[in-house]
């Protein structure tokens, strides 16, 4: 199940909720009881499991050695 990023529209208080794709309740601040509106990006994206890498700066080639 996916989680969405609801924003208030008054205090711009931030909640993650789960629901599904096809699901489209409507959330009321825990701070001020405002109107949630649903934000575009989606939460727990951007770490998909174990294979993302890490750039570093650090140059991999090698300099082999190379005789002819
Ligand atoms: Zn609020």
């Amino acid at each position: 199940m996916p989680m969405y990023r609801y924003v208030c529209e008054k205090c711009g208080n931030e909640e993650v909720h789960l629901h599904g794709l096809s699901e489209t309740p409507s959330f009321s601040c825990g701070n001020c009881g405002g109107k949630m509106s649903k934000t575009i990006s989606k939460v727990g994206i951007v770490f998909k499991g174990s294979g993302f890498y890490i750039t570093d700066s650090k140059n991999p080639t090698k300099a082999e050695s190379k005789t002819e």
